[in-house]
């Protein structure tokens, strides 16, 4: 390219998006128009509730928070709000986390009873000094804001946990397309502005008391509206020793696309890890340009993206190919 039309472009980007560093995209030419991607099929839902919100003049944190409610609010998914799988003693607790183009953030760990937790972590965000609550605080804080206390536990998920009991299975069920997993947002909005979300009942079976990577801002989301914004799905464990969403942003900022980003990551991730070939992890990104990536260890990943109208679930490439 051409230094004028190298300048132009990076102008255009510049004025689109109102970018503080340009120079984390080289020759990237920008893709125009809101884009919403979101971990696993589910996040096709997510995203067209999304979109219309940006459509109707909603905000881009509107738009992650009201999107991933739609399953939160579904209590045919095991995994997210209500419906979602239990721990080892039977409770539903559950983690999210939200963060916005001012680098603004709120998360909920650990909370029970109530469905919406990526709403309560938004209500944190914006009418506390703090960024996270947990337990029985956040709980509290939850009803103080007018949520409602309500069972979490359907028929279903006491039904398939009593099973698991009985048959003294504790095994952490598998991560992966057939439970599909927490659901991470990142969308951009058609002025360039980025926020994220991240809302989970975590592994089920998990210990009482266990917090996993998702309110955790860094390990299961992150968004710097310079550069882009990350989410994570699976073993919580792996993607909080590597601070993985943090790492994703953070090397987009150095360069790298965002499906190289998320390579890298995952590539560190099982490098680190003897038995990685048994668990899953995975990565979404967007960048600031409107690029997009995922990638996980195991086959099966999946997201969804939306852009140009468009919305469709895409298969993440994956280190075991099998
Ligand atoms: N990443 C989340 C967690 O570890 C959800 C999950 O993978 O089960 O809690």
């Amino acid at each position: 390219m051409n230094s004028r039309r190298r300048f132009l472009t990076l102008s255009t980007l510049g004025s689109l998006t109102g970018l503080g560093s340009l120079k984390a995209f080289g020759q990237v030419k920008p893709v125009k128009g809101p884009i919403i991607i979101s971990t696993w099929n589910t996040g096709i839902r997510a995203n067209n509730l999304g979109y219309e919100i940006l459509q109707n003049g909603g905000s881009v944190l509107d738009c992650v928070e009201k999107g991933v409610n739609v399953i939160e609010n579904d209590p045919n998914n095991r995994t997210v709000g209500i419906g979602g799988f239990p721990d080892i003693e039977g409770n539903v607790t559950l983690d999210a986390c939200i963060m916005d183009q001012h680098q603004h953030c709120g998360s909920v760990a650990f909370l029970q009873h109530i469905k919406n937790p990526v709403s309560v972590a938004r209500k944190v965000m914006e009418n506390t000094k703090h960024v996270m609550l947990v337990g029985e605080g956040a709980l509290k804080f939850a009803l103080e804001q007018g949520f409602k206390k309500e069972v979490l536990l359907t028929e279903k998920t006491l039904t398939a946990w009593k099973k698991r009991k009985a048959e003294e299975d504790d095994k952490l069920p598998e991560i992966n397309i057939e439970n599909h997993d927490t659901i991470g947002m990142i969308a951009r909005d058609a002025d360039g502005n980025l926020s994220g979300s991240c809302t989970t009942s975590g592994a089920g079976m998990k210990l009482h008391g266990r917090v996993g990577d998702s309110p955790i801002i860094g390990a299961g989301l992150y968004v710097d509206n310079d550069i882009g914004g990350a989410a994570a799905t699976g073993w919580g464990e792996a993607v909080i020793e590597n601070a993985g969403s943090a790492m994703v942003v953070e090397l987009m900022r150095h360069g790298r696309s965002p499906q190289e980003a998320c390579e890298e990551i995952v590539r560190r991730i099982a490098n680190k890890l003897e038995d990685w070939r048994s668990i899953q992890v995975g990565f979404i990104a967007l960048n600031k340009a409107g690029q997009t990536g995922a990638f996980s260890i195991k086959k099966g990943f999946t997201y969804a993206h939306h852009s140009g109208g468009q919305n469709t679930e895409r298969p993440a490439d994956s280190l075991i190919k099998g």
